[in-house]
């Protein structure tokens, strides 16, 4: 038996690189393979070295890191890739062939014999060659259950360490994969991985099922990235696991929230809003009922604490928020209406958010200055207007006309392309004013077509290290872009004149 706690075999720079539209750099590949060390998974599976000089390279290059943990490369039944595994110094080599009949006759084009033949000489082959062996069955959920068996019992025989279980097209259920596991069980004692897809968004329940009924180790990925609807979560596999089940692992949660960027970043996918665990709504709040039940205990609407896993628990400024939660995001300014102002606030809130619009922090704060009669919480930074040159061979540059602190200024600037334009051309006017700059841009399109939504996130942050996030959406990437920065001094430059003067 392997250790009692769960083995995380991360696959986010194999299976995860091979996300429809995703390819990273061999430098950005060690990257992410850092920080997967750093969050402590047992084994990275690195990539599949005999597809291309840089896939090679970028596994080499994590090699020779010598991190933390295991690191292993995919190969298929045959010599050059076993060979391709070698060459790269891994130690440890998952090689896969299918085992399911419409594998076998479509894609393989070989029978049962040659099938079990293929896998028993690559298991011997790599294995005579000193590594670590993990062995695939691919498809192996809709493959004949003997015939399975009998391969996964061959490999074992022929020194096989591992053997892994994949629902390649997510095609299994909890009951399936808890029956077949606990069979595999009865019959050997290798220890099981398993190797869930989420194309009916059961990957993680399955991988679960699988370690309750004997598996020791589950294959995941950041963000449940990977072939069609992905794999299982790392994030979601690992809370469940921890929160609900109990079960011990060598994952370090307070980093997942900071990896589950790093890799949405790197690999260029955004995660959906309303993702478990990391997605941006998993621990916001903004309907009146809600939020009043956070604020006298978190635990009333949230499962987990958000700190866990290195996240805080935001409140939305949107018509749904009450009166608490209002002034919950008040008083973190250091304001304090009274009940009458408060109500006020609410109401005037309440009629934008009508109107269809969200409701910005800062926004809420022009209103309760207005309402209180109070001008240091106004909103410093005014936009009157703004335009842009671009097009090819041209210099994108931009022109702002802006009010900041009662000042009509205008500034310009050049960029790689319209949306750094306008926003170093902001910039200008934040640095000097006061030492506000752009610390994160990230752009998402929240529908498809030429006329997508585009949503757009700016962290800003200021020399005293206060940090701030302000999302904008709208049909116009960079007007967008210009209304998030704008929104973000805006709550930075509140938050420093009402602190100081507290
Ligand atoms: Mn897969």
């Amino acid at each position: 038996m392997e250790s009692q706690k769960v083995r995380i075999f991360d696959t986010t720079l194999r299976d995860g690189e091979q996300t429809p539209g995703v390819s990273i750099t061999p430098e950005q590949k060690l990257n992410v393979a850092i920080k997967l060390a750093e969050l402590g998974v047992d084994t990275i599976e690195a990539g599949f070295p005999v597809v291309s000089d840089g896939e090679k390279e970028g596994i080499k290059n994590i090699v020779k890191q010598k991190l933390d943990t295991e690191v292993c490369v995919l190969a298929r039944t045959v010599k050059a890739d076993i060979d391709s595994a070698l060459d790269c110094g891994v130690d440890y080599v998952h090689t896969f062939i299918a085992t399911s009949d419409i594998h076998m006759q479509y894609k393989l084009k070989m029978s049962r014999e040659q099938v079990m033949e293929k896998a028993l000489w690559a298991v011997e082959y790599a294995k005579s060659h000193g590594l670590k062996v993990e062995f695939s069955a691919e498809d192996a959920t809709r493959s004949d259950r003997k015939f399975l068996i009998d391969v996964f019992k061959a490999v074992t025989d022929s020194g096989a360490d591992r053997i892994d279980i994949p629902d390649t097209v997510g095609y299994s259920t909890p009951e399936y994969i808890t029956s077949l596991v606990q069979e595999l069980r009865s019959k050997m004692n290798t220890p099981i991985s398993v190797h869930c897809h989420n194309d009916f968004g059961l990957a993680v329940a399955n991988s679960i099922a699988a370690i309750n009924s004997g598996a020791s180790c589950a294959h995941v990925t950041i963000n449940g990235l990977g072939e069609r609807a992905g794999n299982a979560s790392l994030e979601e596999f690992v809370m469940a696991l921890q929160c609900l089940y109990s079960k011990k692992h060598n994952i370090k949660v307070n980093l997942l929230y900071e990896i589950s960027k790093f890799v949405s970043n790197t690999m260029g996918v955004v995660v959906q809003p309303n993702k478990a665990i990391i997605g941006e709504n998993a621990f916001g709040h903004e309907s009146g009922i809600h939020t009043h039940g956070v604020l006298n205990n978190p635990l009333t609407y949230e499962p987990i604490s958000p700190e866990l896993v290195g996240r805080k628990r935001w409140l939305q400024a949107g018509k749904h928020a009450g009166a608490h939660g209002i002034r919950a995001i008040l008083i973190d300014f250091g304001i304090q209406p009274t009940e009458e102002q408060l109500h006020k606030i609410i109401e005037k809130q309440k009629d934008l958010g009508d109107k269809g619009k969200s409701v910005t922090t800062s926004q809420l704060l022009s209103i309760a200055s207005e309402v209180m009669g109070n001008t240091k919480f106004e909103e410093k930074f005014k936009l009157y207007d703004f335009h842009i040159i671009t097009g090819m061979n041209i210099i994108p540059t931009a022109v702002i006309r802006l009010n900041a602190h009662g000042k009509d200024l205008v500034a310009s600037d050049t960029g790689v392309g319209p949306v750094d334009a306008a926003l170093k051309a902001i910039q200008k006017i934040a640095v000097d004013m006061a030492n506000i700059r752009i610390r994160e841009y990230r752009l998402g399109s929240i529908t498809g077509g030429s006329d997508a939504m585009a949503e757009v996130t700016i962290k800003a942050e200021d020399l005293d290290g206060n940090v701030v996030s302000s999302r904008k959406s709208g049909e116009d990437v960079v007007v967008a872009s210009v209304e998030a920065m704008i929104d973000a001094v805006n709550k930075l430059m509140l938050r420093k004149v009402l602190y100081s003067k507290n």
